[in-house]
């Protein structure tokens, strides 16, 4: 698993979908790699919860596919019954159903699905976040919130790059002035994802996701419809940008009861119980154009992600992919 000198082939920060699919190249391919994660379950924003009998997606809510090689990975996920298609198209804000011919996928049951599925059999260590990065005799080390110390030879981040540019904090001389130029000029929107339990049906039109119905109401989404949610009717709310850049810094109950109140005319059930979930890091405001951002010498350090090549999870996983590439072809 490790090697004798105790440094892995590669260190991956991160376990969302770029994380999962660059780890998963590199230990089908023979690599030694490690994922380092902070939360306590792998998927990022590809994330789903369940809150008593009622289960969300509350980050992204499905994919779509147009690259060929996205596409081989999608067609496996498909075969394994990772994902199903959702819909193709949403209901805008007259409630009305605009179907195109995009078919929109989703995780079956929920989102999670497809980073549960690229974690099996991956090294993955949870619930410890990365707190900085060093060189250390020839290798990457990289420091955790419970004082452990992981090397390798390689190094990829795949954290919203706020997170991972934060790592360099006490080592900024590893990054060169151009990467911290590029780097630091990336930025997100952040987004508030309401949580809602009904009593009953939402009233919201099939397939179940409803494109920006209000001015601060970027989608709503019936988890239940969906079928993410069969036991209990489960909404998911996402504000729009500049709703949550005015009240990042507000009450959460004040933030639900906004939002709610303006979700009324899709409702036709009481709420039980809600919930805000904030994304700080939601979607980026621009890409880079190259699909990662990679220091060479003295040995491969890479930036990766949504914000690299192309946003949402289909840019994330080919970022991830591109990733993985380099690092196989640096040897
Ligand atoms: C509300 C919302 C709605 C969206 N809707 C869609 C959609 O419908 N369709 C679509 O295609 N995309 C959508 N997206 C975007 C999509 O979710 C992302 O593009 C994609 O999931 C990014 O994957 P990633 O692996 O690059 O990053 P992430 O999923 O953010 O993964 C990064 C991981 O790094 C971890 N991490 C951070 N710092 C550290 C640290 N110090 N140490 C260890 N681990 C760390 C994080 O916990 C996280 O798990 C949405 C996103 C949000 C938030």
């Amino acid at each position: 698993m490790q090697r004798r000198d105790g440094a892995w082939d590669c260190l991956v920060i991160g376990a969302g979908v770029t994380g999962l699919l660059a780890a998963r190249i590199l230990k089908d391919r023979g690599k030694r790699t490690l994922v380092l994660e902070k939360s306590t379950g792998v998927g990022g924003r590809m994330a789903t919860r369940r809150i008593e009998e009622a289960v969300f997606d509350h980050g992204a809510q499905f994919f779509t596919v147009q690259d060929c090689r996205f596409e081989a990975w999608a067609r496996l996920w498909r075969e394994q019954g990772v994902i199903t298609t959702w819909s193709m198209g949403f209901a805008s804000a007259d409630g009305r159903l605009q179907p195109d011919a995009i078919p929109r996928f989703r995780g079956a049951p929920g989102m999670t699905s497809v980073p549960k599925w690229l974690a099996s059999d991956l090294d993955i260590c949870l619930g410890d976040a990365a707190v900085g990065v060093s060189r250390d005799e020839g290798v990457w080390r990289v420091d955790t919130e419970d004082g452990a110390v992981h090397r390798a030879g390689a190094l990829i981040l795949t954290a919203p790059v706020p997170q991972s540019l934060a790592l360099f904090a006490a080592s900024p001389e590893l990054l060169p002035r151009f990467a911290r130029e590029i780097l630091s000029a990336i930025e997100y929107d952040p987004c508030f994802a309401v949580l809602a339990i009904l009593d009953g049906p939402s009233g919201l039109p099939a397939p179940g996701g409803l494109r920006a119905p209000t001015e601060s109401i970027a989608w709503m989404a019936d988890n239940h419809i969906k079928g993410v949610s069969p036991h209990a009717s489960a909404l998911t709310i996402h504000a729009g940008p500049h709703f949550t850049r005015e009240y990042l810094e507000s009450d959460r109950e004040f933030v639900a009861k906004v939002l709610l109140g303006e979700a009324l005319p899709w409702l036709r059930s009481p709420v039980r119980q809600a919930h805000v979930h904030c994304w700080r890091y939601s979607q980026p405001l621009h890409t880079h154009p190259e699909r990662f951002l990679g220091i060479a010498e003295p040995a491969p350090l890479l930036f990766a992600g949504d914000a690299f090549g192309g946003p949402r999870i289909e840019g994330a996983a080919l970022s991830g992919l591109a990733a993985a590439d380099y690092v196989l072809g640096a040897e």
